[in-house]
C-alpha cells in the first residue's frame, strides 16, 4: 500500500537549528520508568519508535545535578562523566534508524523533594510547592537560591549540554515545565525575588533567557537548543505588553531556542485522560505561540488521527506534531501512515496507565501495547513475531481484552485460532464499561483488536457461542485457552483491610447486575474497595439515571488509585458536580434495604443513609468453572485430542484491562517455544 498524498506533510524534514528532523512526528520527551540502572530497556524502548518512524525521539527528564532528585519516582541522571556511556546506547539505537534524538535536561527546583541527595531543595524564594497528594509530599523544605546558587545552576546545565552532546545527542533541552526550577521562575506568586529574577516578566523570565544562552554557549553549533515550557497558568494572566503573560513569555525569548516545545503546567491537565479530555486538548492554550516566534514549534494532544495532525499543521498550531502515549500504544503510527496503514494504528485510549508505572517507579507498562518495556527484557518487537511452530489449532473461550489479544498474537504468528464469547459482540468487560460516563475511548481496545482479526484466512470468529465442557470436547481443537473473565462478588470489607463473606439481601447489585441491564432502585450507595474508575463511573452514571447517589469508600479520596493515572483530581470534580453525596474512609456494616450503616475506618463511628439498593465493587474472582470442568476430564481432553487447556486473563488473576491484555499477549508470544521463556532478562548498569 502507498500513502495517501494527503498526508505528505507529515513527511516533510523540518530543519530545527543545525540539526533536520526527517518528518514531523516528534516523540516529545516522556517518562518510561527507566532509568540508568535499565540502560538496555531504555535505548530498546527508544530505539523501537525510531524504527517505527518517529523522526525525532526523546528521554525523559534527565537530572543535571543531585540536588534535582525525585527519588523514589525513577528518572535519568547526567551527573558526570560516567553517565554518559548508558545515554550513548539510546542515542546510537535511535540513530540507527536515521532519526534524532533528544534530550530533557531537568532540574526539578522544589518540586524534586531531593530523598536520596538529602540535599535541600532549590527554589526561587524558598517557598514549598505543596502536594495534595501523600506521595509527593515531602518534609525538606526548600531554601531561597542566591546569586552563587543560580551560577551553579547555569554551570550545571552547560556541563549536562556538554555531556549530553558527548552521548550523541542532537537537541538539548531547557525544561521550564510543570512546576520544575526554571518553570518556577516565572510565576510571580511563587517567584517573589526583589532582585533582577524576580518582578517584571522580562525579570521572571531572565533565568530561563540565561539558561538557553548557556546551553547554546556550550552546544549550540552542533546541537539544537529546545525549550520546553508549560503556559497554561500564564495564558490565564493578563499581560501589560500583549494578551497573556504566556505570549509575553514566548515574545521575549522569541527566536533565542531552535525548537519551541509547549505544554501545561499539571500532569492531568498536561497528560490529560481521556475519561475528560478529547484529541487535542492542549490546543487552546497553545494556539498562539506560532504567531510569536519563527522558530518550528512542537506540541502534544494524544493525537492518533493523521487527518488531525494534518490539521494543526495547515492550521498553522503546530510545525511538528508531539506525541508521547500514542508513540507508546504504537511506535510503528508513522510507519503505519507513511505505508498507507493508518487504519491500523493502535490508538492510545488515553487510560494513564502508562503514568501510573511512573508513579509506581517501573518501566513503563500500557493497556493497548503490551509489547512496551517488553522489547529488551522478554525481547518482544511489537510488529514480529516467531512464526508458528506447528500447525496446531486453538480454540479461544472468551473474546475479553485478554481473549482478544490472544488471539491477535496467536494469529500473527500464523496458528489457526477460532475464538468464542456467549454474548452477541466481543469485548468481554468494555461491552459495558465503554458505556459509563467518558469511557468510550477505551472502545479501541476490542476495536483494534477486532479489525487484526476481521478477514484473516486463519482467524474464526464465533459471537452468540455459549462454550460448555462438552461443546469444547466436540470441537476439534489441539489446545484450548480459557478467557472466560471474572465476575464481582457481593462481599463487603472487614475491619483489618480483607474481603468478608458475600453480603446477601434486598437490592445488593454488583457492576455485573447494571451490566445485565438491572437500574437499581435510589437512594442508591456505592460501596467502592476497587478503588480504581469503575465505581466511580458507576456513581456517576447513577447520578444521571437515579437522582439520589451517595459514593462510600474505605479509601481517602473517591477512586483512590487513580492518583496514579492523573484521574484522581477530575473524577473528584466530577463526582461532585453530577451532585454524587462522597463519603471517604467509611466502610458498609450493615444495610437492611432502608437504610445503610457506615463505619468510619479508624474510629469504628457509625453513621445511618437512607437508602434502597447498595452497588458493591469491591472484589472479583475469576469465572473459571469451565477450566476447571475441563481439566477434571483429562481422559476425555485425551480422546478429543486435546492436548493443552491454559488459563489467561482475568479467569486466571483478575486485574485491570492492561494486566489482561499482557496476560493474553504472553501466552500467546510464549505458546509452544522450546525451551520456555525465563520470566525476563535483568538489565544492569553499564
Ligand atoms: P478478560 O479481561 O480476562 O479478557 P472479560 O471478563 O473482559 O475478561 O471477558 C471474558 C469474556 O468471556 C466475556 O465476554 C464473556 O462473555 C466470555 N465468556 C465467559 N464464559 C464463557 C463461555 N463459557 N463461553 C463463551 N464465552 C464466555
Ligand atoms: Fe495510551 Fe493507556 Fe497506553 Fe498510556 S497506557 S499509552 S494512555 S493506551
Amino acid at each position: 500500500m502507498t500513502r495517501n498524498p494527503r498526508f505528505d506533510v507529515l513527511f516533510e524534514p523540518v530543519r530545527i537549528g543545525p540539526v533536520t528532523a526527517p518528518n514531523r512526528f516528534y516523540q516529545v520527551p516522556h517518562a518510561s520508568g527507566m532509568t540508568n540502572s535499565l540502560p538496555h530497556v531504555r535505548a530498546s524502548f527508544r530505539e523501537t519508535k525510531a524504527e517505527g518512524g518517529w523522526g525525532v525521539v526523546c528521554t525523559g527528564a534527565v537530572s543535571i545535578h543531585p540536588s534535582s532528585d525525585d527519588s523514589p519516582l525513577p528518572f535519568g541522571i547526567l551527573w558526570d562523566d560516567k553517565d554518559v556511556r548508558a545515554h550513548a546506547l539510546m542515542t546510537d539505537a535511535v540513530h540507527r534508524h536515521g532519526s534524532l534524538a533528544g534530550i530533557e535536561l531537568w532540574h526539578g527546583g522544589a518540586c524534586s523533594l531531593n530523598r536520596t541527595s538529602r540535599i535541600a531543595p532549590l527554589s526561587p524564594s524558598g517557598m514549598p510547592w505543596l502536594s495534595t497528594h501523600l506521595g509527593f509530599q515531602g518534609n525538606l523544605r526548600p531554601r531561597a537560591m542566591d546569586r552563587s546558587d543560580i551560577g551553579d545552576l547555569l554551570r550545571w546545565q552547560a556541563e549536562g549540554a556538554r555531556r549530553a552532546r558527548s552521548a550523541g545527542f542532537d537537541i538539548i533541552y531547557v525544561y521550564a515545565g510543570m512546576g520544575y526550577l526554571p518553570y518556577e521562575f516565572l510565576l510571580p506568586e511563587y517567584n517573589r525575588r526583589t532582585d533582577e529574577y524576580g518582578g517584571s516578566i522580562e525579570n521572571r523570565t531572565r533565568l530561563v533567557r540565561e539558561m538557553l544562552e548557556v546551553t547554546r554557549e556550550a552546544v549550540g553549533d552542533t546541537c539544537a537548543v529546545a525549550l520546553r515550557v508549560s503556559l497554561e497558568e500564564l495564558r490565564g494572566r493578563p499581560g501589560t505588553s500583549a494578551p497573556s503573560e504566556a505570549h509575553e513569555v514566548v515574545a521575549l525569548l522569541s527566536d533565542l531556542p531552535d525548537l519551541w516545545d509547549v505544554k501545561m503546567d499539571s500532569s492531568p491537565t498536561d497528560c490529560a485522560p481521556s475519561r475528560f479530555s478529547g484529541e487535542g486538548s492542549h490546543e487552546p492554550i497553545i494556539d498562539f505561540v506560532k504567531k510569536v516566534t519563527k522558530k518550528p514549534v512542537v506540541g502534544v494532544g494524544r493525537f492518533t488521527s493523521p487527518d488531525v495532525m494534518v490539521s494543526q499543521i495547515k492550521r498553522g498550531v503546530l510545525d511538528l506534531i508531539g506525541g508521547a502515549r500514542p508513540s507508546i500504544a504504537d511506535p510503528f503510527l508513522p510507519k503505519k501512515i507513511d505505508e498507507g496503514r493508518e487504519h491500523e494504528i493502535r490508538e492510545c485510549i488515553g487510560c494513564n496507565i502508562c503514568i501510573s508505572s511512573w508513579h509506581d517507579g517501573v518501566p513503563v507498562r500500557c493497556t493497548q501495547n503490551p509489547t512496551a518495556g517488553e522489547e529488551w527484557r522478554r525481547g518482544w518487537h511489537p510488529e514480529r513475531f516467531t512464526p508458528a511452530a506447528s500447525d496446531a489449532s486453538v480454540l479461544i473461550v472468551g473474546g475479553g481484552p485478554s481473549g482478544l489479544e490472544c488471539a491477535v498474537t496467536l494469529a500473527r504468528r500464523g496458528y489457526r485460532v477460532t475464538i468464542a464469547d456467549s454474548a452477541n459482540d466481543f469485548g468481554g468487560r468494555l461491552r459495558f464499561e465503554t458505556r459509563l460516563p467518558g469511557l468510550a475511548a477505551w472502545g479501541r481496545v476490542t476495536d483494534w483488536r477486532l479489525g487484526q482479526l476481521r478477514g484473516k484466512s486463519n482467524v474464526n470468529l464465533y459471537p452468540n457461542s455459549d462454550l460448555g465442557v462438552d461443546d469444547v470436547l466436540g470441537l476439534e481443537h489441539r489446545h484450548v485457552v480459557i478467557a472466560t473473565g471474572a465476575r464481582w462478588t457481593r462481599m463487603l470489607y472487614a475491619t483489618i483491610e480483607f474481603p468478608t463473606e458475600e453480603f446477601d439481601g434486598p437490592r445488593v447489585y454488583t457492576p455485573d447486575d447494571l451490566a445485565a441491564g438491572v437500574v437499581p432502585e435510589g437512594p442508591v450507595a456505592v460501596f467502592d474497595f476497587d478503588n480504581y474508575y469503575l465505581a466511580s463511573a458507576i456513581a456517576e452514571q447513577l447520578a444521571q439515571r437515579v437522582g439520589d447517589v451517595s459514593y462510600v469508600t474505605t479509601a481517602g479520596h473517591a477512586s483512590a488509585w487513580t492518583l496514579m493515572t492523573n484521574e484522581l483530581p477530575l473524577i473528584h470534580r466530577a463526582l461532585v458536580k453530577a451532585g454524587v453525596k462522597i463519603h471517604t474512609l467509611q466502610r458498609v456494616a450493615g444495610f437492611d434495604g432502608t437504610e445503610i450503616a457506615l463505619a468510619d475506618v479508624f474510629s469504628g463511628t457509625q453513621k445511618r443513609l437512607p437508602c434502597r439498593s447498595l452497588v458493591v465493587v469491591g472484589v472479583r474472582t475469576p469465572r473459571d468453572e469451565l477450566y476447571r470442568s475441563l481439566i477434571a476430564r483429562g481422559a476425555d481432553l485425551e480422546r478429543s485430542g486435546i492436548e493443552t487447556v491454559a488459563r489467561i486473563g482475568d479467569a486466571y488473576a483478575p486485574g485491570a484491562i492492561v494486566h489482561a491484555v499482557h496476560s493474553g499477549h504472553r501466552f500467546a508470544r510464549e505458546f509452544e517455544l522450546n525451551p520456555a521463556p525465563a520470566p525476563y532478562t535483568r538489565d544492569y548498569p553499564v
